[in-house]
């Protein structure tokens, strides 16, 4: 489902699974579109996704959730002008000492906040008929606090009622755990699940053992610094045979709210320029690299209930 309407999960082609056009890390009590000029954004961000369609992607998973400077007209705006599918969420972001929480988070039920979340995927976002094409929540380390337990709960709920994924942004693998374990609870497959940021666990048993109990592993923080780590988690996964449960994206972007034309906005083609020309010398084949980039993605982010057993 993207902001333009829903395509076909096979036409999403080489996508980017973790990306930002915008960020305001204001907090959620004072978050507003009046914060920033949408056109200068627009003009920021279009040479950026200019370059990126260029380098051969064809899908941008725009991972800003609400509270933290979601803005669909904005990213359809992008969508259309530079010929890239965009995907936006639903959902709540619960890493960062919840920061990034509304107050009705801790006033409402998870089947209250799922109903809300629902909303958007039936009827649209904010009155604009944008559809959200997955969920979007996050969790800090283990422990997970109540809150962070109920957003995943909440997703786990629109899940069922939507087949939206749910993308987790974690700390570290043993909260990993935790959301694996409450969503198993729920009965729900873990195929519906992105554990996001997985290269913040650096022990790679935890990355094993995801993609052994069926969620996706998305290393998502590639950029000049940390191709080589990259690649060592690949490596891994790849002699595990396990690279059909793999994730790659950048983390990168984005137009920083507050900052002076958006401060330092990184942009999307490390992967492109980067990452892939060191993974082919590395020995990964053409179906490694389509498996990863295509094919994945497309099985990730296709809107499907999942549940076990059934
Ligand atoms: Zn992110």
């Amino acid at each position: 489902m993207t902001v333009g309407g829903a395509i076909d999960a096979d036409a999403m082609g080489f996508a980017l699974t973790h990306e930002h056009i915008l960020v305001d890390f204001i907090g959620a009590g004072k978050v507003s579109k009046e914060r920033y000029d949408a056109s200068e954004v627009y003009k920021i961000a279009m040479a950026h996704l200019v370059d990126l369609k260029k380098s051969g992607c064809k899908t941008f998973i725009d991972c800003s959730p609400a509270y933290l400077g979601r803005d669909v007209m904005l990213l359809r705006k992008l969508s259309e002008a530079s010929g890239l599918n965009i995907i936006t969420n639903t959902g709540y972001y619960g890493a960062a000492q919840e920061k990034f929480l509304p107050r009705h988070v801790y006033t409402e039920s998870g089947e209250q906040l799922a109903a809300r979340w629902t909303k958007e995927f039936k009827e649209g976002i904010e009155g604009t008929g944008i559809k959200p094409g997955f969920i979007k929540t996050g969790t800090d380390t283990a422990p997970l606090t109540a809150a962070q337990r109920k957003i995943i709960t909440a997703a786990a709920l629109t899940h069922m009622d939507t087949g939206l994924t749910i993308l987790v942004h974690t700390g570290n693998g043993a909260a990993a755990n935790e959301q694996a374990a409450i969503l198993n609870d729920l009965g729900v497959d873990l195929s519906a699940r992105v554990w996001t940021h997985a290269q913040n666990e650096k022990d790679m048993k935890y990355h094993v053992h995801a993609a052994h109990q069926n969620c996706w592993v998305s290393f998502d923080g590639v950029n000049p610094e940390t191709v080589d780590a990259n690649i060592g988690y690949l490596q891994r996964m790849k002699t595990e045979k396990l690279l059909d449960h793999v994730l790659v994206s950048q983390d990168s972007g984005w137009y920083n709210v507050g900052e002076p034309s958006g401060g330092n906005y990184r942009p999307y083609t490390c992967i492109a320029t980067e990452l892939i020309p060191k993974l082919k010398e590395k020995g990964f084949t053409t179906g490694d690299l389509d498996l990863i980039f295509k094919t994945n993605p497309a099985k990730a982010f296709a809107i499907k209930v999942r549940m076990k057993n059934r």
